[in-house]
């Protein structure tokens, strides 16, 4: 690990074990980690005591604003600091890794990008639902389920998103808890029928982690039901039928 540059480390969904030893090793060896509110604990808990731990990710008003938590970046590699910059998941899956990327690549800030295990594909896969299966799922799509307020109209394609659960395909949903019956009745009114399968799997790998199955015409009462809260990852399509037959040899 070098001083001078940035690291943008995914950190996993929330189980240590599901670190790459890659981010372990940085991890360390940093000067510091700043680090957004998906990282769990568990993690967080195991840093080395000189490693300075910094939570950019609080919840408003102390949040801390993107362009500050670039302008930390930057100037702290600027310090001479070997920064780690951790964030749930994947840092490339709807975690701002991008931006934060293109930021360092202006500024001539040496960094480098560490994938991590994304709860788009994690979630599932903890709870016995593969996203693709050789009898009924060969596309997987991974949306996001809030979109930015501002936005006169979805920036999705909901006649494509439908077309593709339709025809077999699964579909993702990330950060759709509080948006459920909103992206529900999207798809139904583009033409996705009432008894596909859905499921929505909450805090995969944390110690609370709970699964949901239904159906798009069920899951906004089994959600209220059994208090699903963020974050939370769903799954439509066919494939959420197959965890019915490996769920109890996975019950964790
Ligand atoms: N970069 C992250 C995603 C950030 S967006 C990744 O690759 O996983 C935040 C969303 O991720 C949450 O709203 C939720 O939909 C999902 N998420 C993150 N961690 C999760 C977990 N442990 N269990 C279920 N969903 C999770």
């Amino acid at each position: 690990m070098s001083g001078g540059k940035v690291y943008l480390v995914g950190s996993g969904p929330g189980d240590p074990g599901l670190l790459t030893r890659r981010a372990w090793g940085l991890l360390e060896s940093a000067d510091a980690v700043l680090h957004d509110s998906l990282v769990g604990d568990d993690v967080l808990d195991q840093l080395p005591e000189p490693v300075e731990v910094v939570d950019v990710g609080k919840r408003p008003p102390d949040r801390t604003s993107q362009s500050e938590i670039n302008d930390m970046l930057v100037d702290r590699s600027r310090d001479g600091e070997a920064v780690v910059r951790l964030k749930g998941g994947d840092p490339h899956v709807f975690g701002r890794g991008g931006e934060e990327a293109q930021y360092l690549a202006d500024a001539d800030v040496p960094f480098e990008v560490v994938p991590g295990v994304s709860s788009a594909v994690a979630a599932p896969g903890v709870a016995g639902i593969p996203l693709t299966h050789r009898d009924c799922a060969s596309s997987v799509t991974v949306i996001t389920g809030h979109e930015t307020p501002d936005k006169d109209e979805s920036a999705l394609d909901w006649d494509a998103l439908a077309d593709t659960v339709v025809s077999g395909g699964t579909l993702v949903v990330l950060m759709g808890v509080r948006r459920l019956s909103n992206n529900v009745a999207a798809l139904r009114e583009h033409g996705v029928p009432a008894e596909t399968p859905v499921a929505m799997v909450q805090k995969a790998t944390w110690g609370d982690e709970r699964t949901v199955s239904a159906t798009l015409a069920t899951i906004e009462d089994a959600k209220e039901e059994a208090g699903i809260e963020p974050p939370a990852v769903t799954v439509v399509g066919d494939v959420v039928g197959v965890r019915s037959e490996t769920s109890e040899w996975l019950d964790r």
